[in-house]
């Protein structure tokens, strides 16, 4: 497989302005150097509390606003600089499902509307003929009924807008969707049948997804690769059998431990974090964790550690000091 998306190095500061003169007076370290790549027909989920940085990651991706520091490739060409006219195109091949259906669709425009919109943007149909069989293709894809393309959003069900709203991101033929809590707003259900589709179009039309979500039971039956984001950082990076079985960091298996697990009589360790996530705007010295970390230690308060190869698998890597984490947390923690 060849990277479709690679990121290097990303940051997103956004500055915090004061007084009648508008002055700097601090900055919201949003995303602080973000690195990693999602190959071509693959699943990376980036998954952490709210307020790690992942959406701001994902918006980064779309431009939605500039970067402070860092590189965004797409297919090999550096897209974070591209100029406007150039941009369209590869506007085109990136599009977005956000997490609420309903305030993401214009409610005065009928569906036929909506997902003939972007066919029409980006030219993609030669005819009005063209194009209805297009839309139509579109609702077929999602599996919703032709006809219901002369409804309004108001007329359907969340589950039923959010087809909708994959349907007018696949419209445009784009390669790499961005779901952003895309099912979160979801009811368990409804959830797992959209995740049900998002992995048969992924299969059909080999499309590289970027999920982002802050709950990791949520991307386990999706995802090829986990990234767990911690207050700006990927703190660590594995594919899915080696994060939900192997984890390193005390952090995703802080995550995990709160994951149901089906098998009723199987017992997962409890690791409960406390403390709220620390502001962005004066994180920690040292490790970013280690104000609700059971196993901080002096070194960890000082020194930042980076990411590592932890584990037997190759492209399991981790930012944590301890080469070893025990299972269980420390009575005094
Ligand atoms: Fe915890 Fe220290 Fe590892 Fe950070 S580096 S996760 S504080 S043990």
């Amino acid at each position: 497989m060849t990277a479709l998306l690679e990121v290097n190095a990303l940051r997103k500061h956004f500055p915090i302005r004061s007084g009648l003169l508008g002055l700097e007076t601090a900055k919201v370290y949003a995303v602080d150097g973000v690195t990693f790549d999602i190959n071509r027909g693959e699943t990376l989920s980036l998954v952490g509390e709210s307020g790690c940085g992942k959406s701001t990651v994902g918006r980064a991706i779309l431009r939605l606003f500039p970067l402070t520091d860092g590189e965004v490739y797409l297919d090999g060409e550096r897209i974070d600089n591209m100029p406007a006219g150039r941009m369209r195109a590869m506007r085109r091949r990136v599009q977005v499902v956000f997490q609420d259906p309903f305030s993401s669709l214009n409610p005065r425009m009928r569906v036929r509307d909506i997902l003939a919109e972007p066919l029409i943007n980006f030219g993609m149909a030669k005819s009005r003929r063209d194009l209805d069989e297009r839309v139509a293709q579109l609702m077929d894809q999602v599996h919703l009924p032709r006809e219901a393309v002369h409804r309004f959003p108001h007329e359907f069900s969340g589950g039923q807008r959010q087809r909708i709203g994959i349907a007018r991101a696949l419209a445009p033929g784009a390669d790499l969707i961005i779901c952003d809590e895309a099912v979160s707003a979801l009811d368990v259900s409804v959830k797992a049948q959209i995740i049900n589709l998002l992995a048969e179009l992924q299969d059909r039309l080999g499309l590289t997804l970027l999920f982002i979500s802050h709950d990791l039971a949520t991307v386990e039956h999706l995802t090829h690769r986990v990234a767990v984001m911690y207050l700006g950082k990927i703190v660590e990076l594995a594919d899915r059998r080696a994060l939900f079985g192997q984890a390193h960091h005390p952090y995703t298996r802080a995550l995990l431990s709160a994951v149901p697990v089906p098998d009723p009589t199987a017992r997962r360790k409890r690791m409960i974090l406390t403390g709220d996530v620390p502001s962005p705007i004066n994180p920690p010295s040292g490790c970013k964790f280690h104000t609700r970390c059971p196993f901080v230690f002096d070194r960890c308060r000082i020194e930042e550690p980076v990411l590592r190869p932890v584990g037997d698998d190759r492209g399991h890597v981790a930012a944590c000091h301890l080469d070893s984490v025990p299972d269980a947390v420390p009575a005094a923690a």
